[in-house]
């Protein structure tokens, strides 16, 4: 048994958890079922899961707990993060459990092959609690556009816990899980570990395998971890990645280097770019207070801060919005009430294959998806193509021609990861615009293929809130990221007192209290 109580447990980091089940101090049941309590116990106020897959975790818990029980070879090889439980976001599909994309139109539909993310996952026995809430098909930034409800920011349950990856930040920052995956279209891992006070990695383009991932554009997404802490970002990084021959833009390449990149952080001689274009006008102001108090702590610890430009960066978000739908109305053509999920029967007149899909597509898809699709036909028809999406490739060759220029003058690069902290559920819903203009820090990256990191820069000084500091490196360069991550973060634990997580009113509260304060709905 161990010594330390459920509560502890939860709030260990994927790391420490790891360290404690290797040394014998806690089973992987134990810290599993933990786990299992949690989401018991707040997810009904926070809504980060749309399944729960109790069963199985504890099976795989148990099964580690053996192999480590019987000791000798098998125990030697279990992987590092072995029996240290995880959350998938629901655009990963899954053998056993339902995948929804957060859409109605998948609505109890099974994947008959698991991603190879997850085919990575189970190899090294890291039991899978269950999949996380998501704007439906990845597309928003605040979750509100799930089918089935929006997940509320576990800071303050009136508040959006960014997205399209808000369950996977939640579960993490309400610590009904020490690690999740997320993917990143155009910041839907980055900007809701901003908003939640969590770490989000987007990796370079190629880094880890799509195959299995939901496509939503598929030139910009990427799978990648979300953690509460830098390190536990690179160890489950290196879980997932690798060359898979089932993802043609698979890279080669190891990136085995991220763990001890994080462990040995080191910023003495670095050169780190600030980009004019990501900061000061539309920042918020406690956000811009957070990420120059950053830029100082990283002057102190022997790095040089220099400014770069990258005049391109402003036509970033009106590219995105050009390539991404485009890619959407293509991906998501496959939904036609005959191969996945739902099917909707027109009401009257002939029962044709096209008034089938009609049907089935009109009921199945909601109003966010609904607009992309439209969008991005209207994008590639015939006479617009080359205005509209062919003006937009030649703006991601100058996006990322502007990094170019700007890696060769600074190692990384920093931004805040959005502009504002997390805003009112039902404030942006209406206004789709507002809501896109949350991803203008996070989706150059995309653009470029590049990987980002977002980590808790501070609290903002108006409203208390978390706030994302983002950091970019060359293509293939991760390991800088974690390197650059590592002591920015160990520098702001010190500045801050500790975790930022251990600040959050509602997370340090007894879990009767939060349900009391907030009420809440499920
Ligand atoms: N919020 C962005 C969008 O709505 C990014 C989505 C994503 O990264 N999946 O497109």
């Amino acid at each position: 048994m161990s010594e330390l109580t459920s509560n502890e447990l939860i709030r260990l980091s994927a790391a420490a958890l790891a360290a404690k089940l290797r040394a014998g101090e806690v089973t992987s049941v134990e810290v599993t079922q933990a786990h299992l309590d949690r989401i018991a116990a707040v997810d009904g106020q926070v809504n980060a899961f749309l399944h729960v897959n109790a069963e199985e975790a504890l099976a795989v818990a148990a099964e580690v707990d053996a192999i480590r029980a019987a000791g000798g070879a098998a125990a030697e090889e279990l992987h590092e993060l072995a029996g240290v439980p995880i959350a998938v976001k629901d655009l990963i599909v899954t053998i056993g459990q339902p995948t929804t994309a957060g859409s109605k139109i998948l609505e109890g539909w099974h994947s008959p092959y698991d991603a190879t993310v997850i085919k990575k996952l189970r190899a090294a026995k890291m039991p899978i609690l269950g999949k996380t809430n998501l704007d439906e098909f990845a597309m928003g930034s605040s979750t509100e556009h799930s089918a089935y409800g929006p997940t509320r920011n576990p800071w303050d349950l009136e508040r959006i816990p960014g997205g399209s990856g808000g369950g996977s930040a939640a579960a993490v920052a309400a610590f009904e899980a020490p690690l999740a995956l997320g993917t990143d279209t155009g910041g839907s891992i980055r900007q809701p570990g901003a908003v939640t006070g969590t770490v989000g990695v987007k990796p370079t383009y190629g880094a880890v395998s799509r195959y299995g991932a939901i496509a939503m554009a598929s030139s910009l997404d990427q799978i990648g971890p979300v953690s509460r802490t830098v390190l536990d970002s690179a160890l489950l990084q290196e879980v997932i990645g690798g060359h898979d021959p089932f993802d043609s833009t698979s890279l080669t390449d190891s990136f085995d280097n991220l763990v001890e990149a994080a462990r040995t952080g080191n910023v003495q001689g670095m050169k780190i770019g600030i980009i004019k274009e990501l900061h000061g006008e539309g920042y918020q102001a406690g956000v811009e207070n957070r990420f120059n108090e950053s830029l100082e702590l990283l002057k102190e610890a022997g790095a040089e801060i220099v400014e770069v430009s990258c005049p391109n960066l402003k036509y970033a978000l009106g590219a995105y919005y050009l390539i991404m739908p485009s890619e959407v109305s293509s991906n998501l053509a496959k939904f036609d009430g005959v191969r996945f999920g739902l099917r909707v029967l027109p009401k009257e007149g002939p029962m044709t294959i096209e008034r089938v899909m009609a049907a089935t597509r009109a009921a199945g898809f909601g109003d966010e998806v609904k607009r992309r699709i439209i969008l991005g036909t209207y994008a590639l028809s015939a006479g617009y193509y080359d205005a509209y999406y062919g003006s937009a490739q030649k703006v991601r060759t100058l996006i990322q021609r502007d990094f170019d220029a700007a890696f060769a003058q600074a190692d990384v690069l920093i931004s805040p990861t959005a502009p504002t902290t997390a805003f009112k559920l039902g404030e942006k819903l209406d206004d789709p615009l507002a809501m896109y203009l949350n991803d203008v820090a996070t989706i150059p990256a995309n653009m470029a293929g590049i990987p980002g990191l977002s980590l808790p820069g501070g609290l903002a000084d108006e409203d208390g809130l978390p706030v994302g500091i983002q950091l970019l490196a060359p293509a293939r360069e991760d390991a800088r990221l974690y390197r650059v991550g590592a002591v920015l973060e160990a520098l702001l634990e010190e500045k801050w007192g500790g975790p930022l997580l251990a600040q959050a009113p509602s997370l340090v509260e007894p879990v009767e209290t939060l349900v009391e304060t907030h009420g809440g709905s499920k």
